[in-house]
């Protein structure tokens, strides 16, 4: 139950709002037991002609000698019976209504603001995780965290903080109102309360199980979802529509099963209460008619009494219905406070310093990786130096653990073992943001936003001038195609990049990597998915961008690395060669036979 206090934590900035439809809500309450007090008057006296006119009693406290009259509600002037009456039913319902429907406004004000709190501060959790995160949590399972998962803690907050209040309230005064009227009967109607409320509190356990399970299915939907709309093309290429379609319905009506299995059990307390407040008022009445007949009731004591027993069991059914909303959101709660408690993601360590510039070169000393929660050693004791300026390129077969090099410079990932050096620091003393700044990546399949191509070369220096996005295309060697596009730089490109080719995507890259301007570079595999036509015209561009820079390479193409200043051949997780194409070319060694099998490959 730790949540709960969790989840009221994120009211307190709006204490205030709170605090003020608090008092409005008890305000209702109030104005409750005085339209219930108002009907014995009506029985007793408004209706029988001949009734002495001595002051109408509404509330008093026993003890305290404390009482209210009717008369004391009343502007001056008004005696008349009659008059009180009218005006104070008209008050008490203008009271009520006033007040339930500002307090309702404010908490749900408070409601839906803690929510958005909420809402940003797991967003902001999950953009600070590490890559391995986004690995096991699937991008449908986190949309629908972030958004179903809330709106139901929002529905829950607003309901609970709204509906709890107003109830109370209620409750407590009605309490008040029937308990004046007559307490030996009181006592006995209100004895069957428990038989309501234990089954009702056993069930909500259930209802917050229920409820984690249909969050899980939403969960699982929305994964089919998005993926099979990313993916709509493997799916037809497979032409797996019907199969992915079942997939969809199986999950779909899991769903159902568990949002019928959610309204089975709330909807349960509903009928209970209300065939036990039957029983009670039966018996009442029976015991009622012997009272009244005896003269110890009158008849409008005995009318109020049921009507506030009547109007007591509604409040007291949507208490236990909050219950219920409740463990619904506790059960959506846990969920996202699990991605809120995650402190697995790579941040600034204590007195982490600013990488002010890059000077010297970048230095891996015996670096060991394994990825997480894995037990296979990805890359074993590296040592290596990039030093200012040059360009190092990184070959090797499949799997030796070339982009695994590349993720380590930024601090995608932490070392196993061992230190990467910026200048002579290491990366984990670092500031995060003053590290990434000085590193520019453009990698076999970078990632466009479904906006313009402007926004798109722009995102890589915010506040970036449309000068400096067109200097940046037309390194890029972009500015040619951009510019017979039918906006020009102003044209959305489609969600990733869909409506240009693979060369084309790759310039806008290259471009965005350009205004950047950081002084190293990483292109991971830039080319290898290109044809020989847009390759070249992608080399132009990549020449441009590897100017006086630092250069990491990793190439498929050994074509592309011919230039370098240094190769670094690399054989499951282990430096198996270093030095320039001349020497390895013909160095008998793992570099020759990649060679040569490219050669046999281009003939084929
Ligand atoms: P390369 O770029 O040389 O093809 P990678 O660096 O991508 O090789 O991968 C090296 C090894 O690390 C492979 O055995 C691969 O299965 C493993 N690997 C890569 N990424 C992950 C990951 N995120 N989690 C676990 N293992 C991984």
């Amino acid at each position: 139950m730790s949540e709960v206090p969790r989840l009221l934590r994120y009211t307190k900035p709006y204490a205030l709002p709170l605090g003020a439809s608090i008092i409005l809500m008890s305000f209702v309450g109030a104005s409750q037991a005085l339209m219930v007090r108002l009907i014995p008057p009506v029985f007793d006296r408004v209706l029988l002609p001949n009734s002495p006119n001595t002051p109408v009693e509404l509330f008093k406290v026993p003890g305290f000698g404390w009482k209210l009259y009717l008369s004391d509600l009343m502007p001056a002037g008004v005696h008349d019976i009659w008059t009180s009456v009218f005006i104070g039913i008209v008050f008490a319902f203008l009271l009520k209504g006033v007040c339930d429907y500002s307090g309702n406004y404010i908490i749900n004000y408070v409601g839906f603001s803690a929510v958005t709190d909420i809402r940003q501060q797991v967003f902001d959790r999950v953009l600070h995780q590490d890559a391995s995160f986004f690995q096991e949590n699937s991008t449908g399972g986190l949309m629908s965290s972030i958004m179903n998962d809330i709106d139901k803690i929002q529905v829950a907050v607003s309901h609970l903080l709204a509906d709890w209040f107003r109830q109370f309230f209620t409750v407590t005064f009605l309490l008040a109102a029937v308990l004046q009227a007559n307490w030996r009967l009181s006592v006995v109607a209100l004895s069957v309360l428990p038989f309501v409320l234990v089954p009702t509190l056993r069930l909500g356990r259930r209802i917050r199980r229920t409820t984690r399970r249909t969050q899980d299915y939403t969960a699982e939907l929305n994964t089919i979802l998005q993926e099979t709309i990313s993916g709509h093309q493997v799916v037809k290429t497979f032409g797996n529509e019907d199969i992915e379609s079942n997939r969809f319905l199986e999950t779909a009506r899991r769903l159902k099963r568990s949002n019928l299995r959610y309204v089975a059990q709330q909807a349960l307390p509903s009928p209970l209460i209300e065939f036990f407040a039957a029983l009670t008022i039966v018996g009442l009445l029976a015991y009622a008619r012997t009272q009244v007949t005896k003269g110890g009731l009158t008849a409008g004591e005995f009318s109020a009494f049921v009507i506030a027993l009547m109007m007591l069991y509604e409040p007291v059914k949507r208490l236990t219905g909050i219950h219920n909303f409740f463990q619904q959101a506790l059960g959506a709660s846990q969920r996202v406070f699990e991605y809120l408690d995650r402190d697995r993601i790579v941040s600034d360590k204590p007195g982490a310093v600013k990488l002010a510039k890059f000077e010297k070169g970048v230095r891996f000393e015996k670096v060991t990786f394994r990825y997480p929660k894995t037990s296979e050693i990805v890359l074993d004791a590296i040592d290596l130096d990039v030093n200012a300026g040059e360009i190092v390129a990184i070959v090797g077969p499949s799997g030796a653990g070339k982009t695994t090099i590349a993720n380590l410079v930024p601090r995608f990932y932490d070392v196993t073992e061992g230190a990467i050096r910026i200048d002579g620091r290491d990366l984990r003393d670092l500031q995060i943001e003053s590290l990434r700044s000085k590193i520019g990546i453009v990698a076999q399949d970078t990632f466009l936003f479904n906006d313009t191509v402007a926004a798109n070369i722009g995102y890589g220096r915010p506040g970036a001038t449309l000068e400096d996005i067109r200097s940046a295309a037309r390194s890029a060697m972009a500015e040619g195609f951009i510019g017979q596009m039918p906006l020009g730089f102003d044209t959305i490109i489609g969600e990733r990049g869909q409506k240009l080719s693979g060369g084309q995507r790759q310039r806008i890259a290259i471009a965005r990597a350009l205004l950047k301007n950081a002084p190293i570079l990483i292109l991971d595999e830039a080319t290898s998915h290109l044809d020989t036509e847009s390759e070249s015209q992608v080399q132009g561009a990549l020449a441009n961008l590897m100017a006086n820079r630092t250069v990491i390479v990793i190439a498929h193409r050994l074509s592309t690395v011919r230039k370098a200043d240094k190769i670094i051949v690399l054989d499951r997780g282990k430096i198996a060669e270093t030095g320039k194409h001349e020497a390895l070319v013909n160095g008998g060694g793992l570099y020759q036979r990649l060679h040569e099998l490219q050669y046999l490959e281009a003939d084929a």
